[in-house]
């Protein structure tokens, strides 16, 4: 009978196999107390089998081959690094010797004490570090039980054709990869019942392109040795032995998929440009550091939008100036000289500080969440403005960061001139701070305002004559023209983004930059819907900046489309006033293309959006 699951989708793809259980990873754990004449041999039991793991990790990391992928490496080292820690590998000898208990119970011990602190953190990233701690100390313990190296075994032979789904509680990236390198192409996917958006398992089936579904709690409950499992991984679904049809139409969904991927990888070394030859910039929107790779990966020309605000939110402490510096550097580094455009702190509305991190900034109510109007209140760069230090903080670290690449600071949220200039004068502020500290930075670098408020867009001249570039956040400037909070489902259906005068306020800046000759792009979704390229191209539009996973789609659109007719149906478009008249003449225009794309009706973006 089949039966359905529900995770979190991690990676993308599809994945169809035969589900392989592993062994819940928590190990018994015998517990006793030891003679004072047996404390020498116990803590000589543990120093043999952290050495034991310290070889086994060693030899791992010179398995891994050239081509993996840089993460790999570093998982290894995390783990020898937490292995070497004196935390894990020295506090167990001392309560060996002064509760005399054995190796094991010591360890454990230890390892709760661990995991105890880490859980207390109200960050995710560190909270899902304690599944590092634990999986490293299951190695040792395995050793010390007198077991082999703490890799899973491959079950029965598998049949012709036939692919693994690997289901486990939890399992170490070191052993996935080790799965993975002799599993070889046998291996589909990956289901853990533990894990989350970023646990290091979890970082590396994506950077793998291993379908994965983390945090399906009731995984090994529901799934039995050998059940044909459907994994999707776009929508965090698990189907456990589907019946014909269904599996068919997931069968057919992964050959076009690959096909269309194959054909895509094609254009990635490729320079974008119309079939009339003018060239076009594809940059990335990132959330978090290690976002940057998807951009490289897709083969963007740099990041377009990083939205930095996602550094700040699910944690009790703002990150320091030296926190965000490296993680701003990291990217700067990671895109070789390519631009960074790093948007200073967009939080407020919906995406909202801890009430901790709040307090630390001696905030009162506001910042989202009590204010009535939350979209309309504190927000972006009214908050920096509200507070100086949070700002002069941040505006330091991108600053520092710039020294390292072309990195460029975008202000979100501009509404008034006086805005433009206030920010301003805090980078000057922030730049003077750095000099006297003799740090260094470029000292020419850009800044540039978004262009999401009406007001912004019906007053431009103000603006391009002060920053050096713009960048439409399309997200916000549909809300605030049409007066839909983007995050409301009960008004979702009128959140339109051809609705005209949406149209005319983007026409309208990118001419107005054009005229000014400063760079503008589109940051918002519709610069990654394939359906509105040809439009936004036939408006002026050469920088398009979206979600790394929608690069290669538009890139294809690109090489199909030519400015002369994208012009014109751009122009036909702004003449009517008639929001089904200009849907018809998008889809008209885009039926003779070969990359597939349809006109949405008009739907709630909101949960779809990373949302302001
Ligand atoms: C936008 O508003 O279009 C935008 C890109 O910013 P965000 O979605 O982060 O508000
Ligand atoms: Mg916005």
């Amino acid at each position: 009978m089949s039966a359905e699951l529900r995770g979190l989708g991690v990676a993308r793809g599809i994945a169809i196999g035969r589900a392989h259980l592993l062994a819940p990873s928590e190990l018994e754990v015998k517990q006793y107390h030891v003679q004072r004449g047996d404390v020498l041999h116990e803590v000589a039991r543990l120093n043999n089998a952290f050495s034991l793991v310290r070889a086994e990790l060693e030899e791992l990391r010179g398995t891994v081959s050239s081509e993996a992928p840089g993460e790999v490496k570093a998982f290894l080292d995390l783990h020898r690094m937490i292995l070497d820690d004196s935390l894990l590998c020295d506090a167990p000898r001392d309560l060996v010797r002064s509760r005399l208990i054995n190796a094991e119970w010591a360890l454990t011990i230890q390892l709760e004490e661990l995991c105890r602190q880490f859980d207390s953190i109200d960050d995710e990233y560190f909270r899902s570090r304690s599944l590092d701690v634990r999986q490293v100390v299951e190695r040792v313990l395995r050793r010390l039980a007198g077991g082999r190296p703490a890799v899973a075994t491959l079950p029965r032979q598998l049949e012709e054709g036939e692919r693994l789904v690997l289901v486990a509680h939890d399992m170490a990236p070191a052993d996935v990869l080790a799965l993975k390198e002799r599993a070889g192409v046998n291996l589909a996917g990956l289901v853990l019942e533990a894990g989350g958006m970023t646990s290091h398992t979890t970082i590396l089936a994506r950077s793998l392109g291993l379908p994965a579904v983390v945090g399906a709690s009731e995984a090994r409950e529901a799934i039995a040795e050998g059940d044909l499992v459907v994994l999707d991984s776009d929508s965090g679904r698990l189907i456990v032995n589907p019946d014909a049809a269904l599996l068919e139409s997931y069968r057919q969904r992964i050959q076009e998929e690959g096909l269309r991927r194959a054909e895509l990888r094609k254009l990635k070394g490729k320079l974008a440009r119309t079939s009339d030859g003018i060239a076009v910039a594809l940059l990335a929107n990132i959330e978090m550091p290690e976002d940057a790779r998807d951009a490289l990966e897709a083969g963007a020309d740099g990041i377009g939008l990083f939205r930095s605000e996602f550094l700040f939110m699910n944690r009790d402490q703002l990150p320091s100036e030296d926190e965000q510096f490296e993680a701003y550097a990291r990217v700067a580094r990671s895109m070789k000289g390519k631009p960074v455009v790093i948007r200073t702190l967009d939080i407020g509305a919906d995406k909202v500080l801890t009430a901790s991190a709040r307090d630390s900034l001696g905030i009162l109510p506001g910042n989202g969440i009590e204010e009535p109007n939350p979209a309309l209140g504190l927000r972006a760069i009214r908050y920096c403005l509200a507070y100086p230090e949070l700002f002069l903080t941040q505006l330091r670290a991108i600053l520092r960061a710039s020294s390292l690449g072309t990195v460029r600071i975008l202000v979100p949220m501009l509404a008034h001139v006086h805005e433009i200039e206030e920010a301003m004068a805090f980078v000057s502020r922030a730049k003077e701070q750095l000099k006297d500290k003799r740090q260094k930075f470029d000292g020419r670098i850009a800044v540039g305002g978004m262009i999401e408020v009406p007001a912004a867009a019906l007053t431009l001249p103000a603006f391009v004559s002060r920053l050096k570039f713009l960048s439409l956040g399309t997200n916000d400037l549909i809300q605030y023209t049409l007066a839909i909070d983007r995050n409301d489902s009960a008004v979702a259906h009128l959140y339109d983004n051809l609705h005209p005068a949406v149209l005319h306020l983007v026409h309208k800046t990118i001419r107005t930059g054009e005229k000014a000759r400063i760079p503008v792009s589109v940051c918002g979704e519709m610069a990654g819907d394939v359906i509105l390229t040809e439009l936004l191209l036939g408006m002026g539009l050469r920088q398009f900046s979206m979600n790394p996973s929608q690069l290669l789609v538009v890139k294809q659109r690109l090489f199909e489309l030519s400015t002369r007719t994208a012009a014109r149906l751009s122009a036909r478009v702004l003449r009517s006033h008639d929001p089904i008249e200009i849907r018809r003449a998008i889809e008209r225009s885009s039926a003779d293309g070969r990359t597939a794309a349809r006109l949405s009706p008009p739907a709630a973006p909101a949960a779809a959006q990373v949302s302001a």
